[in-house]
């Protein structure tokens, strides 16, 4: 018996030092030879490279994840190649990620993402029959994509009212309308107490804390993203918008749409929340995504993964013109940014491109720190600004409104700022 179990052990040390042995081995590796590490890239571009002998099987290469575009072979018996859209994936430092069959062959090297920001115009609100709209998730998607020719649209049926199965069936619907470059839906809940409404992007779970604080530390520790639903003056709703930095984590965005709506969202600035204005019509009717107001998303192309960094970044703004593109930039940030290093000066940019030549832009007001400050009247439907601003040491914060000639209002999200002493 005890030779036995000698023999066992034997085995047994022997298995275990033949198996760390195979961990120490080098397995080769994945030979990127384009594009190089440190490299900025934009548009479409071409992945070349080497597959290790002992991975010769299939390969797929992305941009920091999805969408994973299949190599091709090329050249060599080993030699792969790819296009590559890097529209489809955030601008900013970025990993070129390659997948072999082995995880151990796999790469990745650093570059980064350059690509000018396109606008996406979404509703983020709506119903159907599932909480207290009307028909399912499968003829919401088919109105939004098909009639309302939206190009993001988020299904937000009440939380209190949606089953498990419901909300099954509201995320795959979901899934399968998401095409890249087409259309992208993100599943959605609104949040609905007494204290005020919030939508939640793209969460996990329908069971969220029922008060408010709670709430905000559950959405923040989840990574979603939210949004403050039609807030009234915003008095009373949240607490009156009392600031809370968890909750500044956790929400992003803001319903404002019509001038009630306005001095919510001055109110919210002026309590330190960031967030940007958002256009939605939270439809309950069998037409989704063609009222009266619209969100314009900033990204660099149409994917869902674009738009969720987009929508956590704040690149938006609300309009009530469906098809008006509207550009606001401070010293080089985009709308939503927060710039961080001090600057001294102050120079803004503002673009507003109204593809119908009759569509004019009666006026252009440039908030400072809740107030306007400078004042625009272009009558044109194409219209560049460039107001200079010199505000005294501390933080500002700048957005942009702007009037149509037929009563269309827009509100760009704001931009973030600290002049530093000179
Ligand atoms: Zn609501
Ligand atoms: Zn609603």
């Amino acid at each position: 018996m005890s030779r036995l179990r000698s023999i066992v052990l034997i085995v047994l040390v022997l298995l275990s030092a033949s198996l760390g042995l195979g961990q120490d081995k080098p397995v080769p590796k994945v030979e990127v030879l384009q594009p190089r590490a440190g490299q900025t890239l934009g548009g479409m571009v071409e992945v070349r490279l080497k597959l290790p002998a002992e991975a010769s099987g299939p390969a797929y290469v992305g941009l920091g994840g999805p969408p994973w575009t299949k190599l091709q072979p090329a050249g060599d018996a080993n030699e792969r190649h790819a296009l590559l859209d890097s529209r489809m994936v955030p601008n900013g430092a970025q990993k070129l990620l390659v997948k072999t069959y082995n995880k151990r062959s796999d790469v990745a090297v650093n570059v980064t993402v350059k690509n000018r920001l396109n606008v996406y115009f979404a509703d983020l609100h709506s119903h159907t029959g599932y909480s207290d709209g009307v028909l399912l998730p499968e003829a919401a998607h088919d109105y939004a994509r098909n009639v309302a020719k939206l190009d993001v649209f988020s299904l937000t049926d009440h939380l209190e009212y949606v089953d498990n199965t419901e909300w099954l069936d509201t995320r795959e619907v979901a899934w399968k309308a998401n095409e890249d470059g087409q259309f992208v839906s993100i599943p959605g809940l609104e949040w609905t107490k007494k204290i005020g409404h919030i939508n939640i992007f793209d969460p996990q779970t329908t069971r969220w804390p029922i008060d408010l604080s709670n709430f905000y530390k559950a959405a923040a520790d989840a990574g979603v993203i939210c949004k403050f639903n039609h807030p009234g003056d915003g008095t009373e709703v949240y607490n009156g918008l009392a600031y809370s930095e968890v909750g500044d984590r956790a929400v992003q965005l803001m319903e404002v749409r019509r001038d009630t709506e306005e001095q919510a969202y001055l109110r919210a600035l002026k309590a330190g929340w960031h967030i940007a204005p958002d256009g939605s019509d939270d439809t309950h009717g069998p037409t989704w995504g063609s009222h009266f107001a619209w969100s314009g998303i900033l990204a660099p192309g149409l994917s869902k993964r674009n738009i969720l960094d987009a929508l956590r970044n704040r690149h938006c703004y609300s309009t009530l013109d469906r098809d008006c593109i509207l550009r606001f930039k401070v010293n080089g940030a985009t709308m939503g940014d927060i710039i961080a290093e001090p600057v001294q000066k102050v120079r803004v940019v503002v673009t507003v491109n109204d593809p119908n030549p009759d569509d004019t832009i009666a006026k252009v007001e440039l908030f400072e720190d809740g107030a306007v400050v400078e004042t625009s009247a272009p009558n044109a439907n194409r219209v560049q600004w460039k107001p200079k601003r010199t505000p005294g040491p501390g933080k500002h914060y700048y957005f942009v409104k702007v009037t149509q000639t037929d009563g269309d209002l827009m509100w760009s999200a704001p931009v973030w700022l600290t002049v530093g002493d000179k």
